[in-house]
């Protein structure tokens, strides 16, 4: 047997490494960088535990979260491993003594906050381990920290890049389970890890059932969602704390154990509200996005989303911690394109530069494409992960297909009467003038004088706002918001008004009698 089975078997009390753990431990125990993409769950923290215990010296693990470090530490301790942590939670005479130990040899694993590892202090200490040849590796978790994109940015992580400039020799292994192109890219780039060796796991959670409904009444969309899923741990992310309150105090009103957590709010508030949901049945979390890194509760049965969330990794995160037990679990989002258009004003009105405005609205697109996709959700989840895959049969559109039509016409009217207009207005007004109606809008502006004004007879208000939705989610529009939500068109209109591209739309269809959409966004 290797030395990393034995251990595994040994010490952990497992018999086989799963998937890829078997080739990360070996590598990083010979001393070679990696970087390790795995979802949640995948089991990313043997992967330099392992190498930890088989090198010589403390291994140094990178953690963002003081929660995480101490779960880890005690999971470790119980199997008999000398790991502790340095944070800021500690005393000072307790961290005085943890630094002596480490000095000493008597410890595998110190977990370490970024901000610390990076003082002059701990860097010293870091080339006296050195020197006596008494570092065996550094692991830094949750890498995608280091990603400016991302809603877990923490600058500290910028400057980890100091690890490989210092000890160059020394392993390093960084892992995520975030991790697009972009992102990947990003960690490699920015913790010096550009020659490391990828290990990339499947991003399937094949236990998550995807659902995708347009909102209509959230309200009552997330009550009839709650229903099915009565006395069971769940999370429910909204994009705002007043959100977060508001919802949370709806559905206590309504008989549901739920519990707000955002970080407006009060420290020992929110740790007991984290408490009550890690250690009680049953607790719905209403929280906002600052809810979730390092929460290992493994029968979380659904994850909801009341807003969209930024990007598909953020979606794919958040709904990440349903279901890490391996049983069904359910992933269900209401979105609508008021949504869309909150989060590209959030966008633009940021102070950040063009590049990065850039890249913050193709996530966003990327994201509104998975929630207006006519096809396999998993698929278009998995393909942003660049991973193939076949229809999974686990997912709104796979279990009831989309109804869709060709509606290649009805676009090149909604496009040619955007453009009739004068690419000015938003989709009410649009609307309007291709339904016919003369409101009192459309005749100051003389557009029911317009080639396009009541050409629109084939469809009805809902079936045009539907259809304009699905035409901004195509990319064929684009709002802007800094003139109240105008349409304008873009490049990709051109070809649908030039008869040289078609369109195909799903239809809407209505809710069902479980009072829920399926299947139509
Ligand atoms: P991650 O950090 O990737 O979310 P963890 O490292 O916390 O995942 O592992 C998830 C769970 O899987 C843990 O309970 C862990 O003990 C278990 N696990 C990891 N590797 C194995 C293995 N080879 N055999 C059995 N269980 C494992
Ligand atoms: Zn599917």
């Amino acid at each position: 047997m290797s030395r990393a089975r034995e251990t595994l078997f040994h010490v952990f009390g497992y018999t086989q490494f799963r998937g890829p753990q078997e080739d990360i431990v070996e590598h990083v125990a010979a001393g070679g960088d990696a970087l390790v993409l795995m979802p949640t769950g995948g089991g990313k923290s043997l992967c330099y535990q392992i190498p930890a215990l088989l090198r010589p010296g403390v291994a140094i693990v990178v953690s963002p979260l003081i929660a995480l470090m101490q779960d880890q530490v005690s999971a470790l301790k119980e199997v008999g491993a000398a790991a502790d942590f340095l944070n800021s939670s500690l005393s000072f005479d307790r961290a005085m003594e943890i630094e002596r130990s480490m000095i000493a040899g008597a410890l595998d694993l110190l977990y370490v906050a970024p901000e610390r590892l990076v003082t002059p202090r701990f860097l010293d200490l870091l080339d006296h381990l050195h020197e006596a040849g008494q570092l065996a590796l550094f692991a830094i978790d949750e890498a995608h920290c280091v990603s400016q994109w991302g809603h877990d940015f923490r600058p500290e992580y910028l400057q980890l890049s100091i690890l490989q400039e210092r000890y160059p020799h020394i392993p390093r292994i960084a892992l995520t389970a975030t991790a697009d192109a972009q992102t990947r890219r990003e960690i490699a780039e920015r913790l010096c890890l550009v020659d490391a060796r990828e290990f990339v796991s499947s991003f399937d959670r094949p236990n998550i059932r995807y659902t995708i409904v347009p909102k209509d009444n959230p309200r009552s969309q997330l009550l009839a969602f709650l229903r099915e899923h009565t006395g069971e741990a769940g999370i429910i992310y909204c994009s705002s704390r007043k959100k977060v309150d508001e919802t949370a105090a709806a559905l206590a009103e309504k008989g549901i154990s739920a519990l707000a957590y955002h970080a407006g709010m009060g420290a020992e508030e929110r740790s007991i509200n984290q408490d009550r949901f890690l250690r009680e049945d049953g607790i719905v979390m209403v929280a906002t996005i600052a809810f979730g890194m390092g929460i290992d509760k493994p029968d979380v049965r659904f994850v909801a989303h009341l807003d969209l969330p930024r990007s598909i990794e953020g979606y794919y995160q958040e709904t990440g911690r349903a279901g890490r037990d391996g049983l069904p679990a359910e992933a269900w989002m209401a979105y609508s394109v008021a949504d869309l258009v909150q989060q590209r004003r959030f966008i633009d009105q940021s102070e950040a530069g063009d590049e990065v405005k850039r890249v913050a609205t193709a996530k966003l697109d990327a994201l509104l494409g998975l929630c207006e996709t006519t096809t396999c959700r998993r698929q278009r989840l998995l393909g942003y992960f660049d991973e193939d895959s076949a229809p999974c049969g686990n997912c709104d559109t796979c279990l009831h297909p989309p109804q869709t039509r060709d509606a290649t016409d009805s676009a090149r009217k909604a496009l040619s009467c955007v453009f009739r207009t004068g690419s000015r207005f938003g989709a009410a007004h649009v609307v309007d003038v291709l339904i016919g109606k003369a409101t009192d809008n459309v005749k100051k502006w003389q557009h029911d004088q317009v080639s396009t004004f009541g050409i629109g007879t084939e469809l009805d208000d809902k079936g045009w706002r539907t259809l304009i939705r699905q035409l901004v989610a195509h990319g064929a529009l684009a709002v802007d918001h800094e003139r109240y939500g105008a349409l304008t068109l873009t490049e990709s209109a051109r070809p649908i008004l030039r008869g040289e591209a078609g369109f195909t739309m799903r239809v809407d269809t209505p809710p069902t009698k479980k009072g829920r959409n399926i299947g139509t966004g």
